[in-house]
């Protein structure tokens, strides 16, 4: 099939060329000139382990564009993966989704054949038809359902393993309302082995917030009861490994720290938040998951108080500012509240990061702009005497920690067993 994908980012790439992989033809389409030239010079635009290989391995089954014409009338099947932001107050943020809808449903005006446009961006429930089908009814002068086809289908990647997730998913959910559309994701998605739930549009756009509001909890959930343990002398990694073991409950995602990060967790449970109170329903136990969350970072601080009370003028040793492992996304991540909070307490710090400073710096000046970075890890451990561990980089497992202060909101075990001071956030 022909596929062209909308919004070249983590999900867009990953989408685009996970269905390149499975034998399709994929144009890539981005407002970001810059995006759209490394596609076309065959490198990624993000980093995402085994992409670059894949982009290279298939350099004659994609091409980008930033022309909607374009690629609208040289495919059959149009994925929606801009992103959507929260607004200030949390809200959704569908400024991307609607001004995509808008060039789509010019373009599809002028489509003969049957075209279907599939939304795969986090979208509140009623977004597909209550917002992205008028825009491209209206632009087009199309009937969806009938003239062109609509359907939600909502991605469960994680980044870092991004193209494992998308080749070998938990379960596909498609979000469909005609047959016809139906079929055409069916087609598209057959050679992955995986359950495929058929739901209707409302009912997927849903399933992904239900995901991942449960997914947040469930970390919320750990960092309490991690900071009960804390207090109580109980490492709680070993009592999630007690608990884990219950098939009810299972160990998967069940680790307390310093909180979750991300382009996803926390905007999407403030989006479902605000979403629920528009209702009238108050969502008290998400609220909750997002106060425990940002409660996390300054748990931190507190600890690395307990051992350097003035931190004035000390020298920080900061490793890890990707929100997670394997990713250059520092979206939402906890480095960012922490080490704020160490500027306004006038420490200097040095970061590392194998991937993500770039990003750092770029996405938050006003911190990434007064701190050095390391050209190593090691080079941390050269400069600062105190070492404040924020992302689990497998690399920092190879460290030598003896004779620092280390406080850890990962759990690096090389820290733990080496270091002359050494705190767990949460054991
Ligand atoms: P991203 O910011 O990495 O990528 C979005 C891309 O869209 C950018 O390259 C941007 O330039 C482009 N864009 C913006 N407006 C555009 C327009 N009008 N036309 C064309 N391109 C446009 O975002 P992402 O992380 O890929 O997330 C995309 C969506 O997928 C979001 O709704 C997100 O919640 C969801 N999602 C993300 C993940 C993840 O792990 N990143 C996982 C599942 C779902």
């Amino acid at each position: 099939m022909r596929v062209s994908i909308i919004g070249s980012g983590y999900v867009g790439m990953i989408t685009g060329m996970g269905f390149v992989k499975l034998g399709n033809e994929v144009i890539f389409l981005d407002v970001d000139e810059e995006k759209v030239q490394m596609i076309n010079e065959g490198r990624a635009p993000i980093y995402e382990e085994g992409l670059e290989e894949l982009m290279t391995e298939y350099r004659e089954k994609y091409r980008a564009t930033n022309d909607y014409r374009e690629a609208i009338l040289n495919s059959d099947v149009t994925f929606i993966c801009v992103g959507t932001p929260s607004r200030e107050d949390g809200s959704i943020d569908l400024r991307f989704v609607e001004s995509a809808s808008k060039e789509i449903g010019k373009a599809l005006g002028d489509k003969e054949d049957f075209h279907v446009v599939v939304v795969k961006s986090t979208v509140v429930p009623g977004t597909t038809e209550g917002v992205v089908k008028p825009i491209l009814e209206e632009q087009s002068g199309k009937m969806a359902f009938k003239d062109f086809g609509l359907a939600m289908n909502p991605e469960f990647l994680r980044e870092g393993v991004a193209l494992k997730d998308f080749l070998n998913p938990d379960r596909i959910v498609l979000g469909v309302k005609d047959e016809r559309t139906k079929d055409v994701l069916e087609k598209l998605y057959s050679p992955i082995d995986a359950p495929k739930v058929v739901t209707d549009i409302k009912t997927a756009e849903m399933i992904k917030y239900a995901s991942n509001a449960f997914l947040a909890t469930k970390i919320s959930f750990a960092n309490e009861i991690g900071n009960i343990c804390k207090k109580l002398g109980i490492d709680s990694w070993k009592v999630f490994e007690g608990v884990g073991l219950d098939h009810r409950i299972s160990p998967h995602f069940f680790r307390s720290g310093l909180g979750f990060g991300g382009s996803c967790f926390p905007k999407d449970v403030k989006a479902i938040i605000k979403k629920a109170e528009e209702v009238g329903e108050e969502p008290v136990l998400l609220k909750a998951v997002i106060e425990v969350n940002e409660r996390q970072p300054i748990k931190l601080i507190e600890l690395l108080k307990r051992h350097v009370p003035e931190l004035k003028g000390r020298k920080i040793g900061v490793l890890g500012l990707a929100f997670k492992p394997n990713t250059d996304d520092v979206r939402e991540t906890r480095a960012y509240p922490v080490i704020r909070r160490l500027l306004e307490e006038g420490a200097e710090v040095i970061a590392y990061d194998p991937k993500a400073m770039r990003n750092f710096r770029k996405f938050y000046p006003d911190v990434g702009e007064r701190i050095d970075y390391a050209e190593s890890p090691r080079e941390i451990l050269e400069k600062a005497k105190v070492v404040l561990i924020l992302t689990e980089w497998p690399e920092f497992e190879w460290l030598d920690y003896s004779k620092k202060i280390v406080i850890d909101g990962r759990r690096i075990q090389r820290a733990e067993r080496t270091a002359e001071v050494y705190e767990g956030l949460c054991w």
